[in-house]
Formats: structure tokens, sequence, C-alpha cells
């Protein structure tokens, strides 16, 4: 979003450099609503090339510092910045609601699921242990440890505004880097608080920093000569300039990009366990999430009585505002946005599709609403199949073969999860084998891997070879050195021209 907005009683969200709130001077900002009731909250600084360097610089002189703290000093830190987040989670929660528009227990459900890699990350000393071969030639040991790279960089998406930094800013910075995040200039609110929270648990000013902006933001991080490596979370299309970009400028880059989950029904599912999962994994969050089921595929004859399953669930999930109790979906995070998505059911009876549950009618309120809608009879070639769409709009894609459904996973241009709803164990085992996506999930439609496994998709939803999180982190953050020593006894000291060999 690149708007300029003059909202003088919507709260301004400034930087985080140095361990202070920096406001912006580049004159230009951008709405944040709560999506609840449409109306705006604030107006986010969109940072100028000089901001983001000045906090380039913030991170780099607090680099030298920071890789010297030890890692029992790093690993208590880390634990108290557990404690800390931990007991303010539905402070942050709150937060995640009024912006991103997710209900709370979901919010609060993003922050547990984030807080579960800090707390993977207190085990930084175990994480970061190299490997060492004593006498590896006579008189010689090896071994090999794994330093940080420097000043890294954070570039998220707008709908885990909370957790997807944690994936990244946590082990970074476990492993002795200063970072720099540039959240989504939807729902920026979140970090700011973060960036506050880690300076109370005891962080020292310069090793997070927080940068809002742009296109402008991004650029100026891509381009700059001290950042030595970008994680990127958000669509597939700006995943690719991204990585694309990072890499010709020499840095080391992951960038994960979008999604179209697939969720297998066999014949032999139990129809209301599908059901269930369909409708939660493709509701929940409003369908905001990159591993929200988008295309149920039925196999053979178990479509009709799947479909009359989910239909007859969807007036029963309760939409509104996220702060509400009972709500259980709330709207979508801004005005476009929606709209976009409700374009997708309204153009689904020319391509072909039926519309099951048509979720523009009975919408709750004055905010950015949609209710669930369910297409059926959706084809491989329709826009409502290849798209993400990213909202509560689910499809069912009807097959007759089990061949056929893994064919339709295998040829999509995406890879991030996929599901299989069976009773039978040969035929999960043989999914397993076939399908070609980074995550799997068997009876577990939204399989998002524990804190201690690494997060990442395959073609179009991942560019890069290190996934997120997880052991694969600590190596992406860090680069390996391996150490040959010698304490020779100089009176055994001779000379050799030779290559060395070992003996
Ligand atoms: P987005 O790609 O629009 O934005 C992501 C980030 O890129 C934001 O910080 C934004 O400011 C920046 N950006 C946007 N346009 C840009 C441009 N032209 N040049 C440079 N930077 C730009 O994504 P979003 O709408 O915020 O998030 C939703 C998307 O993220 C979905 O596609 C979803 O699948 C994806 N996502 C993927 C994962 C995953 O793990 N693979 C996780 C969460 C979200």
């Amino acid at each position: 979003m690149t708007e300029t907005v003059d909202a003088p009683a919507a709260t301004r969200i400034p930087h985080w450099i140095g361990g202070r709130r920096v406001e912006s001077g580049s004159g230009r900002s951008g709405p944040v609503y709560n999506p609840a009731t449409g109306r705006q909250t604030g107006a986010v600084d969109f940072a100028t090339v000089e901001e983001v360097d000045s906090a380039v610089q913030a991170a780099r002189a607090a680099f030298a510092a920071w890789r010297e703290y030890s890692l029992a000093k790093r690993a208590e830190l880390f634990f108290r910045i557990r404690e800390v987040l931990h007991a303010r989670r539905e402070e942050l929660a709150e937060i995640l609601v009024r912006e991103h528009g997710k209900v709370f227990s979901d919010a609060l459900g993003e922050v547990t699921r984030g807080l579960e890699v800090v707390e993977y990350c207190c085990g930084i000393p175990q994480l970061i242990k190299g490997e060492h071969s004593e006498q590896a030639s006579t008189g010689i040991d090896v071994y090999s440890i794994r330093q940080p790279l420097g000043v890294v960089a954070g570039i998220t998406p707008f709908n885990f505004p909370a957790m997807v930094p944690m994936w990244m800013w946590a082990p970074a910075i476990a492993s002795g880097n200063c970072f720099l995040l540039k959240p989504s200039e939807k729902d920026p609110s979140a970090s700011l608080w973060t960036a506050e929270l880690l300076q109370e648990a005891g962080l020292p000013d310069g090793v997070f920093n927080v940068v809002m902006g742009d296109k402008v933001a991004v650029d100026a991080i891509l381009e700059h000569p001290e950042i030595a490596a970008v994680s990127f979370v958000g669509s597939t299309p700006i995943a690719r300039y991204v990585y694309e970009k990072a890499t010709a400028s020499g840095k080391r880059c992951q960038a994960l990009g979008g999604a179209k989950n697939h969720m297998i029904v066999l014949p032999d599912a139990d129809v209301n366990a599908a059901a269930d999962a369909a409708i939660s994994a493709g509701y929940g969050s409003a369908g905001e999430r990159c591993m929200a089921v988008s295309v149920v595929v039925a196999v053979g004859d178990v479509a009709q009585p799947l479909v009359d399953a989910i239909r007859e669930r969807i007036p029963k999930v309760k939409v509104g505002d996220g702060m509400d109790p009972s709500s259980e979906m709330g709207p979508l995070v801004t005005q476009e946005h929606r709209d976009r998505v409700a374009s997708y059911v309204e153009n689904a009876p020319a391509e072909g599709a039926t519309v099951v549950v048509d979720g523009r009618e009975g919408v709750p309120g004055e905010g950015f609403f949609l209710n669930p809608s369910l297409l059926d009879d959706v084809t491989p070639e329709m826009k409502a199949y290849v798209d993400e769409i990213f909202g509560p709009v689910l499809g069912v894609t009807r097959v007759g073969t089990y061949e056929e459904a893994v064919r339709l996973v295998n040829e999509s241009p995406y890879g991030n999860g996929v599901a299989i709803f069976t009773r039978d164990g040969g035929a999960a085992r043989r999914f397993q084998f076939d399908v070609q996506a980074g995550m799997v999930g068997i009876n577990v439609p939204i399989p998002v891997p524990v804190a201690y496994y690494s997060f990442g998709g395959w073609k179009g939803s991942l560019f890069g070879d290190r996934h997120v999180y997880g052991p694969e982190a600590i190596d992406f953050y860090t680069r390996g050195k391996v150490v040959t020593q010698r304490w020779p006894d100089p009176a055994t000291s001779t000379i050799d021209l030779g290559f060395p060999q070992t003996r």
C-alpha cells in the first residue's frame, strides 16, 4: 500500500530504531483499520531509504557486543523474553484482533505458536553446537563452529502479525545476529509492541529494530550492502521479486510465498470428521492463512455427502467482531481485500461452478465482513481454483480416483500444505510418498510443523533452500567455519612444501 493519508485522529505508528520510537520524516504513511468496524485507527509511517539505513547502522553498532554475548547469557535472556511475552500474551492477542480482525482465541493461538519458536530458541547453546574430531590427522584436531551473519532482515505479511516475525527474529537474534523487521503496513502495531517488550526483557538496544513502510523500505533493505540475509513471507509474486533482488545483491535469502492448499477426501473417510476439518481449516481466520484449506478434492462417491455435511455446518459458524467471545470467524483485513474475495463468489456461476452457500448474504455489521461461502463443481481451469483467494471461500473439486486427486496437487504451481482424509493407512503412506508439497497432513487439515521441525513449502511457495524456524533457521542465520589445529612440539617442526595430507 503506498497510499498517503491524513488522519489526525488516528494513532501514529512510528519506527523502532536503536531502542526507541523514531518518527519518519518521509511525510508518507498508510492507514490502519479496525476491520470489525471498518474505521481507521492508525496511520503507519513509511520509511525513506535513509531511515532504513539508520536502522541498519543501529543494528551494526549493536552487533559487535551482541555476538560477544555468551550462549549462557543469551539462553537466560531468551527464557526471560519467553516469560514476559507469555505473561502479556492476551494484550498482544488483542492488538492482533483490532488490526487484523481474527477472533481473540485464534489470535491467542497465533501468539502461542509463535512463542513455541521462542521456547525452541532458549536451547540455543545446544542448537548452535559444532562438531569436533580429535586426532583427525596425527597431532591434528578439526572442529566446526557456526557464527552469526551480522545484520539480517525480515519482511512479513499481514496475516500473522506476531507469529511470522517470531519465526524470524527469535532464531536470528538467538544465533547472534542483529535484526531489522519490516512488518506488514496493514497491521504493524504488534511489531512495535514486541520491540518495547524485548527491551523490557533486557535485549540490548539496536539488536531488534523495526522499520515501517512499503515498497520503498523493502527495496532499501534488498539493496543495502550491509544486510547479509533476508527472510520474507508473503505472496508468491513478491516472494519471487524479493528472492531475485536479494540474491542478485549477494544476500542469503529465503522467501516464502503463497499457497493453494488441497484437502483430499478418499471414499472411505469419515464424512463428519472431514466436514468438520474442512470448515475449521477453510474458514478459520476467515481463510487468511497460508495453510488454510482452499480446495476440497472429493474422490468418488464421498462428494455429495461431504458437500451436504459442509453446507449443513456453515450456518452455525458465528461471524462477528473478534473481541466478542462468541465469534468464531472475524472480518477480512481491508475492504479492498474483502471485495476481491467476494468477486470469486460473484463470478463462480459464469465460470461454471455451483454456489452452494453465498457468503455475501446476511453479513454482520459495518466492517469488512464476508460470511463463509461454498462452491461446488470447481474445475482446474477456473479462476476460483487457480488463484489464491485468501478468504472464506471453499471450493469442492470432484474427481473419480486417488490418482486424479494427487495429479491435481502435483500440477499446482504451489506446494505449501496438503492433507488427506482416509481410514486406509496404506493409501496415506502412498500419498506421503507421492505428493509434492512441503507439509503434509494425514487426517490433520493444517499441518503446521511443531517448532523443532522447520516450516516451508515447495515450488512457488518457497524460493530458496532453507525453511523457516526449527533447525533450518539456525543454519540460515549462521555460517560455518571449520578450524584445523595443531599444537606442535617445536622440536618436531619441519618444512614441507607438499599439499597437506592426512596421516
Ligand atoms: P504481500 O506479498 O502483499 O506482502 C508481504 C510483504 O511484502 C509486506 O511486508 C509488504 O509490505 C511487502 N510488499 C508488498 N508489495 C510489495 C512490493 N510490490 N514490493 C516490495 N514489497 C512489497 O502479502 P500479504 O498480503 O501481506 O500476505 C498474504 C500472503 O502471504 C498470501 O499470499 C499468503 O499465502 C502468504 N503467506 C505465506 C506464508 C508461508 O509460510 N508460505 C505465511 C503467511 C502468509
